[in-house]
């Protein structure tokens, strides 16, 4: 039953931190049960996947893209995507923002970071954020707004190296705000924390927690 779960999850969670459940692979039936439930923030990674269930499933319904985006693959979910959390580059917020452009909308985003001690491709390190930041094509975008920051802490079992990856992400989200967004009360967004960590997450100021397997299973 998701029911006791999603009761369980929320008991744990602050009133003004957002539940983002995450549904990828779960079938759309599952996703209408959360519904009902009162869950409104859904969670997908794969642009597909993410277009299908949003078609199908009720309109208000707020779809958070969590996983990779390639720039071709934005024009799908420009007209409905709530919130975009994984920008990594100025040339897809560049294409994010015309394919806002498009259907007249602003979209939502956060830069994603590199906080894990993992091989990973994904994510911006802080002087790629602040080179992005300070470009001039970037403040040229009227389509997009990024409203925080987005990162993933490592898979491993030491609490302490998560904590501290969490707390980096922290620092940079209050650098990159006093830097660049210190009049802009939109920029307010951590998005961290994980079904296996989501409790260090919220210690270390998240405000956005985007938890699949132990509300799903
Ligand atoms: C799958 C996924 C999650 C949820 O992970 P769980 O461990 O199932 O809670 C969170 N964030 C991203 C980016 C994911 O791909």
């Amino acid at each position: 039953m998701i029911s006791e779960n999603f009761k369980i999850i929320r008991s744990q969670i602050p009133e003004n931190v957002c539940l983002v459940a995450v549904s990828k692979t779960k079938p759309k039936e599952l996703i209408l049960e959360a519904y009902n439930l009162g869950q409104r923030h859904f969670g997908e990674n794969k642009v597909q996947e993410l277009s299908e269930k949003a078609s199908e499933l009720p309109k208000d319904i707020q779809w958070h893209l969590i996983g990779h985006l390639q720039t071709n693959k934005v024009k799908y979910i420009a007209e409905f995507v709530h919130l975009i959390h994984a920008v990594d580059s100025l040339k897809l917020l560049q294409e994010i923002n015309k394919q806002a452009l498009k259907h007249n909308r602003v979209i939502a985003c956060l830069l994603q970071f590199h906080i894990a001690d993992e091989e990973t491709k994904f994510g911006l390190s802080r002087e790629e954020a602040k080179l992005l930041l300070s470009s001039e094509s970037y403040s040229g975008l009227q389509n997009i707004k990024i409203i925080g920051v987005m990162g993933m802490a490592s898979f491993v079992d030491d609490t302490n190296q998560i904590r501290n990856e969490f707390k980096a992400l922290q620092a940079i989200f209050s650098e990159i705000k006093h830097n660049y967004f210190s009049d802009q009360t939109s920029f307010k967004e951590i998005s961290m924390g994980m079904s296996g960590d989501f409790q260090l997450a919220i210690e270390e100021g998240s405000t956005m927690v985007r938890i699949g397997s132990s509300l799903f299973s």
